[in-house]
């Protein structure tokens, strides 16, 4: 995506924000942006330098030394509740920037993309103030443990819900004492750069949170640096590796929210048209591009072709259309490179013999230019096949038929990923048996939704480690014993005496 000679028909649309001040990037690097909804050329982006990088890092140590961490928490739950009320007054700018940006449908950018966000720091708030920084031992009552601020973290964030993922990280991050480093995706980071506009207006210590855009050199020299404490990525599970080598040689410590394939398990005593019509709904949401993606449906023999019939219903109903129109619609993928990608998992999954029932290769015909898919299901899918096995990351769906509860619980776990799992039975104790049994870190039952501090983050080559909510906090403090502290000392840990 680097371009190194851009049309510079206009200035460079990219800002860093450093110690507090806006300074431009110093890299050689250019990024040639386009809007998805038509593919023409959009502005470019200078990108960051590890010069930028180290000097953020830097700023983000001092400001954690010289006041953040030693802040009280109750100051840090005051400056996030001021961010919820900032970028509630921005709500409409953050849609508008959203939809443009990754072409996600207004109504969807404003009741999804933002409003998601907004919760999420709620959320956060809500799992501070349960929190205590200092618990006694229980079986060494002389013993506290103090739970500290790892020291600066760096978040990775993709574009896919580029305020949400944004969030996740820094409400967490910041509630536990931590300085950041934001590394946002290079095709989102217009949204990164409002939502630090929002924490200059909330008042944040110049240095607490910082932003780097790069593309290409930044993400691995801010892991890779040895000032980090602590590293935090949602991406791919490939780019996740390289993360984890970087954290691995500073001992930085580490989340990853990585890929998913996941499964939706439906049973023949389920509520079939309700099922196909949240599960279809689920499996294209943001044209596909969500780890937690419900894309492989299990389907019990007993109801396949019923459910097959209704699968084709609900995908042909499925409308593509502009991200500025309202309605709820889908909308392009992000770039040219999400849009081959998702073409050539289309292509392969025709060559390799599965039942093409709704959709196909190609844009849909209203919409010939600009990214976007037809949302696209294949029936008889079978584990060997890469459309089973792979995050796709766009609006296609798989149909897989079992016979049994254990085949279908061992076709749900026969994949690398295990994010989410959704099951779909009017019998709670089969539901809670096979949820039990699923390599997935986040269930949900007949359409439940996630509370806003569940904890979110997967298994196996999914990630480690959770974000959201009192897990979102801890996975950024250290945890310190202290033995044979003076009982007269006890009260300024926060213990009774
Ligand atoms: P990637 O997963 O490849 O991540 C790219 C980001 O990672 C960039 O910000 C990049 O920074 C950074 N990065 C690269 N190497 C390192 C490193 N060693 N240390 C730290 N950061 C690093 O995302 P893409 O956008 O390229 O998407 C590719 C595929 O990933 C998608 O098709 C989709 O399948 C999946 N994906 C999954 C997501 C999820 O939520 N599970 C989200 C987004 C994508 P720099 O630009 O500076 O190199």
């Amino acid at each position: 995506m680097n371009d190194a000679t851009p049309q510079r028909t206009s200035p460079p649309i990219t800002r860093h924000l450093i110690d507090g001040r806006w300074t431009a990037p110093t890299g050689a690097g250019r990024v040639q942006l386009s809007n998805p909804a038509t593919g023409e050329p959009s502005g470019w982006l200078a990108v960051g330098s590890a010069g930028d990088v180290d000097a953020a890092v830097k700023s983000a140590t001092r400001a954690f030394e010289h006041g953040w961490r030693d802040t009280a928490l109750a100051d840090r739950i005051e400056v996030l509740e001021r961010l919820v009320r900032v970028i509630s007054t921005r709500r409409e700018d953050f849609a508008q920037l959203i939809s443009r940006e990754i072409g996600a449908p207004i109504d969807f950018a404003r009741a999804q993309q933002v409003d998601t966000a907004v919760r999420h720091i709620e959320a956060t708030v809500e799992a501070a103030r349960s929190l205590s920084p200092t618990v006694a031992s229980p079986t060494y009552p002389a013993d506290v443990v103090v739970y500290e601020p790892i020291g600066v973290a760096a978040l990775i964030t993709p574009w896919n819900w580029p305020l949400n993922q944004v969030v996740l990280k820094v409400a967490g991050a910041l509630a536990a004492g931590c300085t950041i480093v934001l590394k946002p995706s290079e095709l989102s980071f217009r949204t990164a750069i409002l939502f630090a506009e929002c924490l200059q207006d909330v008042g944040i210590p110049d240095g607490v949170f910082n932003v780097v855009v790069g593309d290409g050199t930044t993400g691995a020299a801010l892991s890779a640096h040895p000032s980090i404490g602590a590293v935090s990525f949602t991406g791919s599970t490939a780019t996740g590796r390289a993360v984890a080598s970087s954290a691995i040689a500073t001992m930085a410590r580490l989340t990853l929210e990585l890929g998913g394939k996941s499964p939706n398990l439906l049973f023949a005593d389920c509520d079939l048209p309700t099922a196909i019509r949240q599960g279809v709904a689920h499996a294209f949401r943001n044209a596909g591009q969500s780890c937690n993606a419900a894309s492989r449906m299990l389907i019990d023999r007993a109801i396949y072709d019923q459910a097959v019939a209704l699968v084709v219903q609900a995908a042909d109903a499925t409308r593509v259309d502009r991200p500025d129109l309202p309605g709820a619609h889908i909308g392009p993928l992000v770039s040219q490179q999400q849009f081959d990608r998702v073409q050539a998992y289309i292509a392969q999954g025709v060559k390799s013999g599965a039942r093409l029932i709704a959709g196909g290769p190609g844009s849909p015909a209203s919409h010939p230019a600009g990214y976007y898919c037809r949302p696209t299901v294949f029936a008889d899918v079978s584990p060997d096949m890469a459309i089973f096995q792979d995050e796709i990351f766009g609006p296609v769906l798989t149909l897989t038929p079992f016979d049994t509860e254990e085949e279908a619980i061992a076709l749900a776990n026969a994949t690398r990923y295990g994010l989410a799992a959704f099951i779909q039975t009017r019998a709670p104790d089969r539901a809670l048996r096979v949820a039990k049994r699923l390599h997935a870190g986040m269930v949900q039952i007949n359409g439940a939704s996630r509370a806003p501090g569940a904890p979110f983050g997967g298994v196996k080559q999914s990630g480690v480690g959770r974000e959201a909510g009192v897990w979102g906090i801890r996975a950024f403090q250290e945890i310190k014993s202290i033995s044979g502290i003076d009982q007269r000392h006890r009260p300024a840990v926060g213990l009774t005496a």
